[in-house]
């Protein structure tokens, strides 16, 4: 398994945008855009409140739809929480988990993201797990013990046979949301470290066939360039996925 066999994944977080309305529009806006045989799996991950819309709205489409978070218990005294059977009833397939946003602002830790992986996958999910340095490690040289240890505790407890429905996101922090993009070198370095991390606990072969996507500002201008990297099989893309031309793009740089 290498890059060319490896699944590559272009995948939109919505973050907090977007009402229900807009959601439709936009994912219509989209369809024609991205229509046709493509190599690489499309996925918009949505707010909760938009998810009925965006489903119906890509139903019959490449576009499949996921959430931007999960709760790890099944139901119950949980206030504004969502469980993991309610968004697969939902016709959601994908969901991103520990993303930076809910680690920095939202108190997520290693041990809920990975209490939030395996939920996810029990349930049938497919998981997009975001691991990513902050700029002071990085200035500090310990990138690579920051996403070996992220990785690992994520998958504590995750058997071999579920990593075909889990894609790890390389999300270095000081990238997300800033503009400020990881060059194709650092990118294809991060995902490389994830990849050796996933090859202690699992094996070299379970590591190569396992899709590793950047993201931190990827856009139309910089994805082509990210993605013909060996390491990089695809993208989480933010501010661009909001706007379906430039989105488009990036899906067509990606095949
Ligand atoms: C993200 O939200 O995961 C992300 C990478 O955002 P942006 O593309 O806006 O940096």
């Amino acid at each position: 398994m290498n890059k060319r066999t490896r699944r590559t994944v272009i995948a939109g977080n919505w973050k907090m945008n977007m009402t229900p309305d807009q959601a439709k529009k936009a994912i219509e806006d989209l369809r024609p855009l991205v229509k046709g045989k493509g190599r690489c799996d499309i996925v918009l991950c949505v707010p909760a409140i938009d998810i009925p819309a965006a489903v119906k709205a890509a139903k019959g489409s490449r576009i499949k739809i996921g959430a931007e978070n999960v709760h790890f218990e099944p139901k119950g005294a949980y206030t504004g929480e969502i469980s993991a059977d309610m968004l697969v009833s939902s016709g959601v397939e994908y969901v991103i988990v520990g993303h930076s946003e809910r680690r920095q602002y939202f108190g997520e830790t290693d041990e809920t993201v990975n209490k939030r992986v395996k939920a996810a996958l029990n349930a049938g999910l497919k998981v997009i797990l975001c691991v990513g340095e902050v700029l002071a490690q990085r200035d500090l040289g310990i990138t690579k013990e920051v996403l070996s240890m992220q990785t690992k505790i994520a998958l504590s407890g995750v058997t071999e046979d579920q990593l075909k429905n889990l894609i790890i996101a390389y999300e270095p922090v000081w990238a997300i949301g800033t503009g400020r993009v990881a060059t194709p070198d650092q990118a294809d370095e991060g995902n490389g470290f994830v990849r050796a991390a996933v090859a202690e606990l699992y094996g070299k072969k379970a590591a190569e066939a396992l899709t590793v996507q950047y993201g931190g500002s990827m856009n139309e201008k910089n994805a082509a360039e990210l993605l013909a990297r060996v390491n990089v099989d695809g993208g989480l893309i933010g501010g661009a996925s909001l706007v379906a031309e430039k989105f488009a793009a990036i899906v067509d740089a990606a095949q």
